[in-house]
């Protein structure tokens, strides 16, 4: 099962992501958890990626295509894969398109989550992460069941985002708004898009979530 899941910064990609990859057993390739980790091994990519991810703007197309590409080719993913937050433009899904014929693979599945733009101001101002295993959280949607641990590895370490600032984030919506309509009608033309109302309780989305998957 080849999955994309899409939707703006705070839909919930990575919160269902958890879950998918929990239940289905196929790798989670994040671009942004990819950035992320290369942020903090201050690589050349971390530094490249930083002066674009701090701004809220996308990093280039042919970095981050490079990046995919690389992930594409571990073995792993020869029993699915679930794409987050890849592809973000249209350039990106081209990119793709191009990775997986020369792999002989296609997407069964592209899963929009669709949440209106206050709420995700709402979420992102709230999202918090563990730092041992990156399990997300929501100060009030979503806390640890116990206060201060995490539900998924016991750690007690969590830090806020550096993007998720407000400032940030008015950005990153406007950006993704504009880069992410080009990319669903690609997909539409594919008959793959499915697109979800994220506006409901965690439990609720990941529901029709696995009904996606199931019938494919
Ligand atoms: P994305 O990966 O799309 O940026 P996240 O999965 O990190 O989004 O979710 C953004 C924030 O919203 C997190 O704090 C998360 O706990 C919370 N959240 C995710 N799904 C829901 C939901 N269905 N209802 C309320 N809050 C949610
Ligand atoms: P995310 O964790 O998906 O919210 O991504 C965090 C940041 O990483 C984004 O705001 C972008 O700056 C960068 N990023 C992640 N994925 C991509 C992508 N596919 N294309 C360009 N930039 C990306």
């Amino acid at each position: 099962m080849n999955l994309i899941l899409m939707g703006l910064p705070g839909a919930g990609k990575g919160t269902q992501a958890e879950k998918i990859v929990d239940t289905y057993d196929i790798p989670h390739i994040s671009t942004g958890d990819m950035f992320r980790a290369a942020m903090k091994n201050e690589t050349a990519l971390g530094l490249e990626a930083k002066s674009y991810i701090d701004k809220g703007a996308l990093v280039p197309d042919d970095v981050t295509n490079g990046i995919v590409k690389e992930r594409l080719a571990e073995p792993d993913t020869d029993k699915g894969f679930l794409l987050d937050g890849f592809p973000r433009t249209l350039d990106q899904a081209e990119a793709l398109d191009k990775m997986l014929k020369e792999l002989n693979k296609e997407i069964d599945a592209v899963i929009d989550i669709h949440v209106e733009e206050e709420i995700l101001v709402e979420r992102l101002a709230g999202r918090f992460i563990c730092r041992t295993c990156g399990a997300t959280y929501h100060k009030i949607f979503n806390p640890p069941t116990v206060e201060g641990t995490c539900d998924r590895c016991g750690g007690h370490d969590f830090y806020q985002r550096e993007d998720d600032k407000p400032e940030t984030v008015k950005n990153r919506l406007a950006v993704n708004i504009k880069s992410s309509a080009p990319i669903l009608d690609f997909y539409k033309a594919k008959n793959v898009l499915h697109t979800i109302d994220g506006n409901r309780d965690i439990d609720a989305v990941f529901s029709e979530v696995k009904q996606i998957i199931e019938k494919r």
